[in-house]
């Protein structure tokens, strides 16, 4: 029985890699958990058979996911699809000129979701129109996270900037990179390779309507760091279900609204409320805060109308 890491999927079938540094491929794309057929994904930590006389391993167990990024389909007509599993990091690329509060917001969400930590990077800052512009949209960027999400500025072109990300893809661990397409994530996962560029073959599967969806690419390996998986335009970044997102990404209001003085507190001008005097205070952001609220109302709205519905 040998252990390892799914890195990557081939038409849907996993490449292994064992813990000698053995890259292996599956003969199935499933494995049963628990009697029940479960989908190996990018991250999977597996154990292996490989059978006598054959080049081909089979997956025995997928091990516990330790993490999940997860995709849902707001119609919830297919079953939610994960996309990746056992990562330390969500790292959302958003252009730096061009930030989306709203689009970011709700990545925070989902970032928050899988229990990993949380990061954010402006990227191609040499687009922004001078040094004081970038100050503002990064300290605007860092009013809207959680106190424990970085937030880094970088420009392809700015070797400097490349080498703070290099800190958050630490040896031994595992990043997803989320992002709209075009904003910059695979040029910076090339700089961060550097020379040692590899081939990142697009992973395409149909998905449930018959289009086809890049699912996944592979995990890449950073020189003297950790592992990457670039994961392109995930779709569905809606907000049905995402109570638990928005508790975790959220965790710092979550917290200041137990101490105030009413449990039913709305925080919008109640007496003795913790929530607005730490914003008086200065230690939480109004865009903050109007954004916590707005996303709340959002999922209890979607989720009035679900009930209606039934
Ligand atoms: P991805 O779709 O998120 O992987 O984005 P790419 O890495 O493919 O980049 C999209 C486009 O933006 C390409 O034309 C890149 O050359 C360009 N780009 C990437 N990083 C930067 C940057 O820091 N500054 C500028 N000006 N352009 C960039
Ligand atoms: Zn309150």
């Amino acid at each position: 029985m040998l252990e390892g890491q799914v890195v990557k999927l081939d038409r849907g079938f996993p490449l292994v890699k064992t813990e000698t540094g053995e890259e292996l491929r599956c003969k199935h794309a499933t494995a049963l958990v628990k009697g029940e057929k479960v989908r190996a994904v990018i991250g999977d930590r597996v154990l292996l058979d490989v059978p006598r006389g054959h080049d081909k391993a089979i997956i025995s167990e997928i091990l516990p996911r330790k993490t999940e990024f997860v995709r849902k389909d707001p119609t919830e007509r297919a079953l939610p699809q994960v996309l990746a599993a056992n990562f330390d990091r969500v790292i959302i690329a958003q252009p730096l000129a061009d930030v989306n509060m709203r689009r970011l917001e709700r990545e925070l969400v989902l970032a928050h979701e899988t229990g990993a930590s949380v990061a954010v990077i402006l990227t191609k800052a040499d687009l922004a129109e001078s040094d004081s512009d970038i100050e503002r949209i990064a300290g605007e960027v860092n009013d809207l996270v959680g106190p424990d999400d970085e937030v880094l500025v970088v420009s392809a072109g700015e070797p400097g900037s490349i080498e703070s990300v290099r800190s958050l893809v630490a040896p031994g661990t595992t990043t997803v990179l989320i992002g709209k397409s075009g904003v910059g994530k695979s040029s910076l996962v090339n700089l961060l390779v550097g020379d040692h560029v590899q081939e990142t073959a697009e992973v395409r599967e149909v998905d449930g309507k018959g289009r086809h969806t890049t699912v996944s690419r592979e995990m890449i390996e950073i020189p003297g760091g950790g592992r990457v998986v670039d994961m392109p335009g995930v779709r569905g970044l809606g907000l049905w279900d995402a109570e638990s997102g928005i508790e975790a990404a959220f965790s710092d209001i979550e917290e200041l609204a137990e101490k105030c003085k009413f449990r039913d507190c709305h925080h919008e001008g109640e007496p003795g409320c913790a929530v607005r005097r730490a914003v008086q205070d200065g230690g939480l952001a109004q865009s903050r805060l109007d954004s916590y609220h707005a996303l709340r109302s959002e999922t209890a709205e979607i989720k009035e109308r679900r009930e209606e519905a039934e």
